[in-house]
């Protein structure tokens, strides 16, 4: 595997860019070794700057639902493109995105479209405080909700990869009303519960995908619902990662959680930068110019990044592929059961819908307390390997692999085989 062009630009990177990257991950701290430039993809495949080719499991961390370069969203975005790129006025675009993602969420009467996941997070927190006059929420360690000063506590991949408990530059003022509880235990939620009585809104990933894939159990769930309506706490479900991948909505209604605001980002924008919460009439009425909650954005609803979002969302419903998701995702874990068991490697796989990933530990994965049981070296040289055999995953153990509707029973065998040789390399370094 040639990595030239990669090496070159990165050590060009590193003179004007922070770490060569604009978001942590991308610089492979947790792998080792030199990051991977891309320059191109079409369809399951993606082309670094050294015409390598990878079947791709990253996916931008999730946005290409579709794959790379569908032919429906790349007109859209033309189309778009040529009528103006932003007007600070309103435009029929929003009302359009607006009612595809209402329509898909039963409990949102109303939504509001920003430009990431970490703002419609940090807005929709803003709105379940303004909502219940209450100012403490109560998140789960390993769950990431974006980089805003409340929520970077306990955070899950980005920072669980680099051992920060939090981040530097974060005044302790900024996370007193952040309270944290365990994923999975009902009893670490119940206990704040008791002992406050400021507590706004629970905020929870209802799958997580940011300390690796972890599945609540349908217990933790139903708890959850039960102490909510007790104490009169809102539930933020944080679909930013998990909307869109397990059915046509949000994954927090299969599991049959009871959403007050929902959060939203990466596959609603198609690739291009779209975050929304949204939640019932009531609680909207809060948000400004209806209501006193202040929350704006310059470019939010932006005509092209909606244009990317109606077109992505309308592919992905006529396709409906979330039956064959769940199929091949059950392929790809048995691929990595049986190559872990035929190399003697320890792993636990998770998966919900088009989310899956392997973690290098014998224990269940239920928290992320488990997830860090995991043995970051071995997955460190299965991720080297795969890329070598033309297989990209997300270069860190704590987070989700994604599937797309391109993949291909060619790209399933590359994989497979991809997977065994990896494993097989796991192997030989416990070995040695
Ligand atoms: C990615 C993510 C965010 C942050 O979204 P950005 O667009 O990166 O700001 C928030 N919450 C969850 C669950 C995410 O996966």
């Amino acid at each position: 595997m040639k990595t030239n062009q990669s090496k070159k630009l990165y050590k060009k990177g590193l003179k004007h860019l922070v770490g060569a990257v604009n978001s942590p991950v991308r610089a492979f701290s947790s792998v080792g070794g030199n990051p991977i430039f891309m320059e191109s993809a079409h369809k399951s495949r993606i082309q670094d700057v050294d015409h390598n080719t990878y079947v791709d499991y990253v996916l931008s961390y999730g946005p290409m639902i579709l794959g790379h370069g569908n032919k429906k969203v790349i007109k859209a975005v033309k189309t778009a493109v040529d009528k103006g790129f932003s007007f600070g006025a309103s435009t029929a675009g929003e009302i359009e995105l607006a009612k595809i993602v209402c329509d898909a969420f039963p409990e949102m009467d109303k939504v509001r479209f920003v430009n990431s996941g970490t703002e419609a997070v940090l807005s929709a927190i803003r709105l379940a405080r303004a909502f219940t006059e209450k100012d403490e929420i109560i998140k789960f360690s390993g769950c990431y909700h974006g980089h805003s000063d409340a929520l970077l506590v306990a955070a899950g991949s980005g920072l669980a990869t680099l051992s920060m408990p939090g981040s530097k530059g974060v005044p302790k003022d900024a996370v007193k009303n952040t309270l944290i509880a365990k994923y999975n235990d009902l009893e670490s939620v119940a206990q704040h519960l008791e002992e406050s009585d400021n507590v706004a809104a629970i905020i929870i990933e209802p799958v997580a995908g940011n300390m690796g894939t972890v599945v609540p159990s349908k217990a933790f769930i139903k708890g959850l619902n039960k102490l909510a309506r007790k104490y009169q706490v809102l539930i933020i479900a944080d679909e930013v990662m998990a909307g869109f991948r397990s059915h046509f909505g949000g994954a927090y209604e299969l599991l049959g959680l009871h959403a007050d605001i929902i959060c939203l980002g990466k596959v609603i924008g198609g690739g291009m930068p779209v975050g929304a919460y949204g939640a019932r009439e009531e609680i909207m009425q809060m948000v400004a110019p209806l209501g006193g909650m202040y929350q704006a954005g310059t470019l939010s609803g932006n005509p092209i990044a909606m244009a990317a979002g109606i077109a992505t969302l309308s592919e992905l419903k006529k396709a409906n592929p979330y039956e064959g998701f769940n199929e091949t995702a059950a392929q790809i874990e048995n691929m990595l059961l049986k190559a872990a068991k035929k190399h003697h490697v320890k792993v636990t796989v998770n998966r919900f819908g088009s989310m899956i990933n392997a973690f290098f530990t014998e224990q269940t994965v239920v928290d992320f307390e488990t997830a860090q049981s995991s043995n970051v070296k071995e997955f460190a040289t299965f991720f080297w390997e795969l890329l070598r055999q033309g297989v990209s995953i997300p270069p860190a153990q704590f987070e989700a692999w994604f599937l797309s509707t391109t993949l291909t029973k060619k790209d399933l065998k590359q994989t497979a085989l991809a997977i065994d040789k990896a494993m097989e390399k796991v192997s030989e370094m416990k070995n040695n």
